[in-house]
């Protein structure tokens, strides 16, 4: 996993540093991430889903998304009209004057229920909230084109993906375990 400066007892703290570095390193690991991607879609274990929502499970206990709130910040995202109204409701606002307000071409970014880091509406919040970064749905192997766009953005799917590559035991990961990575864990802890 990337280091970071605040890590402490096996947890990652989550700061705009953090968030940054996993963005710039997931966009300069392009070539790689898309080499691993393609291998899996070959050679992947027949328990890939198993294993990718262990590594789910472990990071969702090692990072606290109340830290982070990134994904509500940076994705364009498409709810659907009982979603929007729930929102809108929550905010105290009529469907259509939230819409006027926040949504555009069908997507709302970043959203407006996000409060620093916290959703507002939590416990109502829609479900393709409650999945992201979707590495506990099945069939894994079939979408691997949205992993590699939530890779930059969210820590969990960030860390879970660098750690499959080893789980999987990926023949390139040794090798490809690139200098770059090195860099900035190190960077990381001298921090
Ligand atoms: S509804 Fe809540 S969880 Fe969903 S994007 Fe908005 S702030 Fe984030
Ligand atoms: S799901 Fe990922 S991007 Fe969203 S708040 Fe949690 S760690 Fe951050």
């Amino acid at each position: 996993m990337v280091q970071n400066p605040g890590q402490q007892g096996g947890q990652i703290t989550v700061n705009a540093e953090y968030l940054q570095r996993i963005k710039v390193f997931s966009e300069g690991n392009e070539i790689e991430n898309c080499d691993f991607r393609a291998w899996l879609k070959n050679y992947a274990p027949d328990d890939i889903d198993d294993v990718v929502k262990a590594l789910s499970q472990k990071y969702f206990a090692l990072i606290d998304c109340k830290e982070c709130g990134n994904c509500c910040r940076v994705l364009e995202l498409e709810f659907t009209e009982p979603e929007l109204r729930t929102i809108a409701k929550s905010m105290e606002q009529s469907i259509d004057e939230f819409k006027k307000r926040f949504v555009v071409e069908g997507l709302v970014k970043p959203c407006p229920a996000l409060k620093g880091n916290l959703c507002s509406i939590y416990e109502g919040r829609p479900d393709v909230c409650r999945s992201y970064p979707h590495l506990e749905k099945p069939d894994f192997i079939f979408r691997l084109y949205g992993v590699l766009d939530n890779i930059a953005i969210c820590p969990i799917a960030f860390n879970a993906f660098e750690e499959l590559k080893a789980k999987v035991k990926w023949p390139k990961y040794r090798a490809r375990r690139s200098r770059r990575m090195r860099e900035i864990e190190t960077k990381g802890d001298e921090a």
